[in-house]
């Protein structure tokens, strides 16, 4: 059978500055002070790709890898040793237990089954979360002196803080419940802090810290708006370019009217790749340093850009995307995770 030919480069891309990457790493590495800064690389990187984002993170110093489920570790194995994967859903069955053992890599172990199911199952190092106070993933603090977990041989003795990007006093009140738990297990290094936990300061930070979304470029707390840099950049081609008259209307339910005669390009990126109705208009795509403005609604695959003033922009011309993370946020209320990965469902890294 001959081989299928190669699909053609699509005509819209995510453009990762991995220079930044790394810049934000180590930025994160300083503010956590003696700890080791660690990298959460679950969900592709955040959509941003493995492939492309975990040798940057391997290369800047990072020993450290947390993936959420076992499905997510081959990808990560290409680019580190086994034993720097950490697997935050930790063994839901026997055969994942089987699957860490042959790897080597390590689970977090989340509850009182999960831990005998290790250790039944022939497992050794493994590290431990405790639940204080996010109620999602974690043996609870007055589960740590059951036989089950004694039995444990803890690397890193975690916990996850449910509201690091905001003030208040819940920050301090899982802290304390962290500390009240060091004294009832035995276990080489802790564990407490995602992005936002880095910017709440040292006490936080521990022996290990565990950042994801600054890494790519968002910004959780204020504290790190001058420290983090964007990493992720939309590029997006223009398929058609067409001229209208007075009274023409554009897109899904002619939103917008032309009042003058025009001209008009089709750019080929919509909600589909993440780019949401609720962000146009008034989110203008760029050319070199000019503006242009975003006429009608974002349709499933194409948005529709002002040609007037840009006679030089033409069919097959890329424009950027202006993908600020914090105001993107701001604008269409959606989340800075979100915004992330829902973007490399359907962008391809490069
Ligand atoms: C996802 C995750 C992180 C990273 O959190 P960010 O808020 O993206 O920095 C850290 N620890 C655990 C347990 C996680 O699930």
């Amino acid at each position: 059978m001959t081989s299928l030919p190669d699909a053609p480069e699509p005509t819209h891309r995510l453009r990762i500055d991995t220079e930044a990457l790394a810049h934000n790493w180590r930025a994160l590495d300083a503010l956590s002070g003696k700890a080791e800064t660690g990298a959460a690389v679950k969900a592709n990187c955040y959509g941003l790709g493995v492939d492309t984002c975990v040798p940057v993170l391997r290369d800047a110093g990072c020993e450290h890898f947390f993936v959420a489920h076992w499905s997510e570790v081959h990808d990560v194995l290409k680019h580190v040793p086994a034993e720097q994967i950490a697997v935050l859903h930790g063994p839901l069955n026997s055969a994942e237990v089987d699957f860490a053992i042959a790897l080597g890599v390590c689970p977090v172990i989340n509850s009182i089954p999960q831990a005998i199911r290790w250790v039944a199952g022939g497992g050794g190092v493994c590290h431990l979360m405790v639940d204080t106070g996010i109620n999602r993933l974690g043996v609870s603090p007055d589960e740590l002196e059951s036989d089950a977990v004694q039995a444990l041989d803890i690397d890193i003795l975690m916990s996850h803080l449910a509201s690091a990007d905001e003030d208040g006093d819940t920050n301090a009140l899982q802290l304390e419940a962290f500390r009240a738990s060091f004294g009832k297990v035995t276990y080489r290094r802790l564990s407490l802090s995602n992005s936002a936990g880095i910017a709440l300061g040292e006490d936080f930070a521990v022996d290990v810290t565990r950042p994801g979304l600054a890494l790519y470029g968002g910004i959780p707390r204020r504290e790190l708006a001058d420290k983090v840099r964007q990493v992720a950049y939309i590029e997006a081609a223009i398929i058609q370019v067409r001229e209208i008259g007075p009274g023409d209307r554009i897109g899904y339910n002619g939103e917008f009217t032309a009042s003058k005669p025009m001209r008009i390009g089709t750019v080929s990126l919509g909600y589909a790749d993440g780019f949401l109705r609720a962000r146009g208009p008034g989110c203008n795509l760029r050319h070199g340093g000019r503006s242009l403005p975003l006429l009608g609604k974002v349709s499933m695959d194409m948005i529709v850009v002002d040609l007037t003033n840009a006679s030089h922009v033409g069919e097959g011309d890329w424009l950027d995307v202006p993908f600020d993370l914090q105001n993107a946020a701001q604008q269409s209320s959606v989340s800075q995770y979100e915004l992330l990965t829902v973007l490399g469902r359907r962008l391809h890294s490069r």
